[in-house]
């Protein structure tokens, strides 16, 4: 029940708008009842008593009632428009907010394009749900109330005589809905599986294409495919099985009426306008008959929609701000603000899915200070960034900003304070400009010029056609590795962080411009804390500690000379970039995974 509560809770505010269609609905039905009712009138008193000047007075009633129908219906419709509009917007903009809430660990394990059915596909079946079904469900009800009402007052025995056919339609109704639940359900993860792997085939056609697997991708959505459309004719088999017995449900009113209303008429128990009347009122029993069995997918439809929603939504980030009870109710631990950039790991270890992924990790570093990463691919140098921006959060140990623990701070103050160039980059598809100031938007066009100086950007976005108006394409098509490194290292230099973290930032540029960017680092701000990931020593060899990483451990900790005269694995790595320092030099202490990190 907690899916169709959390629904109710965006309800809510919409009640007086689907109360006053409710009340029009009401008012409608209501009217529906008089032109039958005009109908019989006019073959009893017209027709066969023959006062023709009531006709003229009763067609006027005929058309007046049926304008005014017209125009409520206009309104009504109007109303469960703006409400189900309404409705839908607050919910997508919730379900939004929350996943921008979410964690590294939720997006690690769930699909884009799931997320995607859940905001497009679910959406549309609740919003059809709130505009359509809400009102004709209601409406049909109070129709075939008041045509029954209306029959009952004609005749009780041809209302009972209709009303046999009642106990079939409810047992076919019940029975669909039960049928017609999983079919729906399958039909959702169907459509959610199809979503997703044409949303991963599109993001991925380069590799698909490079490898000419073609032929296989299309294998493979011939199956989801395959797959969905099963899935639907199944659902769509089971209402179709119960369409003929609604239809024959509704068709053995129109039967029991003309054989036993005409046997009435004969008998002259009901006047051949009752009979007018009554079949006049025939649509109003049947069209709920007829429409029970769909109106039952819809709202299954609905619930299940909503169940997947509520699913994707109602999964808490394990990663958040602390909220601790100070003086007058709930504060955050720390509020926003600037911090200075001293980093401190304690002991530090993090394991995710039983696995140890990096472990106990100790270091220090002042604020100002520049500390070089280095060591083998899967190390865990990337993590130890995640964990100090507060990306998962760790087993045991402590990392702390200034002192403090960082599950202690506001989050986005921390992560405001730090610039980060990620290792795998990702631009949006904006202009060069907007990419950029993506962390401060607001800043002015010759900051953004001057970081875009400071990553070497500069002349290539320059040299464009359109400069920094250039749009690039999702995730940076059209630009090189390497210049998608420095507009991603442009993007954190602009923020002025506390904290700069360039993890494999300079990897795709070549020797001359790393050498470049590390000049214009060295000009940033006196008390910036830089981290700078690399494989390449002469990207960490100035740094003011140097820390080497291998399996989760860290194995050695020094500045660059002091590594180079332990002569251990840093010292091997340097021979072999540098071929400096003689093979032999290295000896027991290299490490067992990897020989050496540039063969790595
Ligand atoms: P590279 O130099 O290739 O970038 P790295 O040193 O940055 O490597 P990490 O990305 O930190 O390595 O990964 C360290 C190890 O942790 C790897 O074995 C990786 O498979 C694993 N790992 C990373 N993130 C997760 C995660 N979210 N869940 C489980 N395992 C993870
Ligand atoms: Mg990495």
């Amino acid at each position: 029940m907690k899916p169709l509560k959390w629904f109710y809770s965006f309800l809510k505010q919409y009640r007086a708008l689907i109360l006053l269609g409710l009340f029009l609905t009401t008012v409608i039905s209501a009217l529906s009842i008089v032109n039958p009712y005009l109908s019989g009138i006019i073959v009893d008193d017209v027709i066969q008593a023959g006062n023709y000047d009531l006709l003229p007075r009763l067609i006027i009633c005929l058309l007046a009632v049926t304008l005014m129908t017209s125009a409520l219906r206009f309104l009504y419709q109007l109303v469960f428009e703006t409400a189900s509009q309404g409705l839908l917007y607050d919910m997508r903009s919730t379900v939004y907010r929350k996943l921008l809430e979410e964690d590294f660990t939720f997006y690690n394990k769930k699909r884009t394009g799931d997320l995607m059915s859940r905001q497009t596909g679910d959406m549309e079946a609740i919003r059809h749900f709130m505009a359509y079904d809400i009102y004709a469900v209601y409406q049909n009800v109070l129709l075939f109330a008041f045509a029954l009402l209306m029959i009952f007052t004609i005749s009780t025995k041809l209302a009972l005589c209709m009303l046999v056919v009642l106990p079939f339609t409810a047992i076919a109704t019940f029975r669909q809905s039960k049928e017609v639940k999983p079919a729906f359900q399958r039909n959702r993860n169907c459509f959610s599986s199809l979503n997703a792997f044409v949303q991963e085939n599109i993001s991925g056609n380069r590799v698909v294409k490079a490898f000419a697997k073609e032929d296989y991708e299309k294998e493979k959505f011939r199956i989801e495919n395959d797959r969905f459309k099963e899935a639907q004719i199944r659902g769509s088999r089971v209402w179709m099985k119960y369409v003929p017995i609604f239809e024959i449900l509704s068709y053995a009113l129109t039967v029991i009426l003309m054989l036993y209303g005409g046997y009435m008429v004969i008998l002259e128990e009901i006047t051949m306008g009752d009979l007018v009347r009554v079949n006049g009122y025939l649509w109003m029993l049947n069209t709920p008959l007829r429409m029970a069995g769909w109106w039952v997918n819809d709202i299954q439809n609905f619930i299940t929609s909503v169940e997947k929603i509520y699913s994707t939504y109602s999964e808490e980030p394990r990663v958040r701000t602390p909220r601790f009870s100070w003086n007058h109710g709930d504060t955050f631990a720390y509020p926003h603000e600037k911090l200075r950039g001293n980093v401190e790991f304690k002991n530090v270890s993090y394991s995710a899915d039983g696995e140890d992924i990096v472990k106990d990790i100790s270091f220090r570093v002042k604020a100002g200070q520049t500390v070089g990463i280095i060591g083998s691919t899967g190390s865990g140098k990337s993590t130890l960034m995640n964990l100090l921006c507060r990306f998962y959060d760790i087993t045991s140990g402590e990392v702390l900003v200034d002192g403090r623990d960082v599950r202690q701070l506001d989050l986005y103050s921390l992560r405001d304070n730090i610039g980060m160039a990620m290792q795998d980059v990702f631009l949006f598809s904006d202009t060069i400009e907007g990419n950029i100031a993506y962390g401060r938007p607001d800043c002015s066009f010759d900051r953004v010029k001057k970081a875009a100086i400071m990553a070497d950007a500069n002349h290539f976005i320059s040299a464009l056609p359109e400069g920094y108006d250039t749009i690039v394409g999702e995730r940076g098509v059209g630009l090189s590795g390497g210049q998608k490194q420095r507009i991603s290292l442009a993007r954190a230099l602009l923020k002025d962080p506390a904290i700069l973290i360039l993890d494999d930032t300079t990897s795709a540029v070549d020797m001359e411009t790393e050498s470049y960017i590390q000049n214009q680092l060295k000009n940033i701000k006196q008390d910036c804390t830089v981290f700078i990931v690399a494989y390449r020593i002469s990207s960490i060899r100035d740094a003011d500690q140097i820390l080497v990483m291998d399996k989760g451990h860290i194995i050695e900790h020094g500045t660059h000379d002091e590594l180079v005269a332990a002569g251990g694995y840093y010292a091997k790595t340097f021979h072999n970039q540098y071929g400096e320092i003689p093979y032999d030099l290295m000896g027991k202490n290299a490490p067992e995974s990897r020989t050496t990190l540039h063969q790595a």
